[in-house]
């Protein structure tokens, strides 16, 4: 059994620390062997709309280990990232050490706002193919502008000492050495901690999925007006009319709501009067007649009238509720269909 219960190095200025928390075990352990070394535990959530992480668990992590909670927002400088990362891509288009220098940085910024004294991961040397290598890790602490204040408590003795090892701050004995994909070490040390509520690692990062990457490419192509309507990426199935135009069409009740809820104010709704086919969500701004027929049409091939006449369909600007039109659905080839499909 691994131990981490000896004393922390006594200093006579309180230790702050921020931990990057994602809701699964690795972070969770970071932060709980950080915590008993009687330093202040900061617990950073980065809100990632098609990320691995569960803001739900990280939040409970954060109250059982009696730490703070805080959670940032990701924005259009994120997308920018995603666009051209300076790193490259992994298997689809997940940026993972851009990504990590992203969210590090950010981390390392709230960090100097607190006055602390470090970052902290959950991260475990060759873990992960693209971000969790020796030379990578190194990349990202630079890059994330955290030289030797970056500290990895689950390997760092596999690591060099970091600064507040140096200055005494952390105690480097009671700091871990493991290493590799296996996971027993950490569910042990989980069961020694008595950890019984975690996400699985991680491998639902949407970056990471061939289907999602093609959306995402063409949203990154095409412009976006803001980060928030990106994040209906995930949801319904996504066609490209034209370069200008784009229409999202729900696959149930909860995704059509959620568009609704996450489309941009300039955005067209579409829906049967009756609603017995799809919401269909239509990007770009002042569509003309064909276009709108188009998107209406979507509506009826997903519906079980695609083989009955035009039907008649409503739209709406998502800015105001009350205007509301008519419009007949276009026929679609279903070559066509396919054709646009993202
Ligand atoms: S898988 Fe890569 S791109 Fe996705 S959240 Fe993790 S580090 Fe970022």
């Amino acid at each position: 059994m691994i131990d981490t219960t000896r004393d922390t190095l006594k200093t006579s200025k309180p230790v702050k620390a921020v931990g990057l928390l994602s809701g699964g075990l690795d972070s969770a352990l970071a932060a709980r062997i950080i915590r008993d070394l009687d330093i202040e535990v900061y617990g950073v959530y980065f809100s990632m709309p098609w990320g691995c992480c569960d803001k739900e668990k990280a939040g409970t992590a954060a109250r059982q280990l009696g730490i703070k909670f805080i959670v940032l927002q990701l924005d259009e400088r994120y997308l920018e990232m995603v666009k051209k990362p300076k790193h490259g891509y992994g298997a689809a288009l997940n940026p993972c050490v851009d990504c990590r220098i992203h969210m590090f940085s950010r981390a390392a910024q709230y960090m100097r706002h607190i006055g602390g004294d470090f970052v902290f991961t959950g991260e475990v040397l060759g873990q992960r193919p693209m971000s969790q290598m020796r030379q990578s890790m190194k990349k990202i602490e630079i890059g994330a502008g955290l030289e030797g204040r970056l500290v990895r408590p689950l390997c760092a003795q596999l690591l060099e000492p970091t600064v507040p090892e140096n200055e005494g701050l952390v105690c480097r004995d009671r700091l871990l050495r493991m290493s590799g994909r296996s996971r027993r070490p950490q569910m042990d040390l989980a069961e020694n901690y008595q950890i019984t509520e975690y996400n699985q690692p991680a491998g639902g990062c949407l970056l990471t999925s061939h289907d999602f990457a093609k959306r995402m490419r063409d949203t990154l192509d095409h412009g976006y007006r803001n980060f928030r309507e990106t994040i209906a990426l995930k949801w319904g199935r996504h066609f490209r009319i034209t370069k200008e135009f784009k229409a999202i069409a729900g696959r149930d009740e909860a995704e059509n709501s959620a568009l609704q809820h996450y489309a941009h104010p300039n955005d067209i709704i579409l829906e049967f009067p009756d609603k017995l086919g799809p919401t269909v969500v239509l990007k770009g701004d002042h569509p003309t007649r064909e276009i709108l027929a188009t998107a209406a049409g979507l509506i009826q091939h997903f519906s079980k009238f695609k083989d009955q006449p035009p039907r008649t369909v409503h739209y709406w600007p998502v800015s105001d509720r009350n205007r509301i039109q008519s419009i007949d659905a276009a026929k679609l080839d279903p070559a066509y269909v396919q054709q646009i499909y993202i």
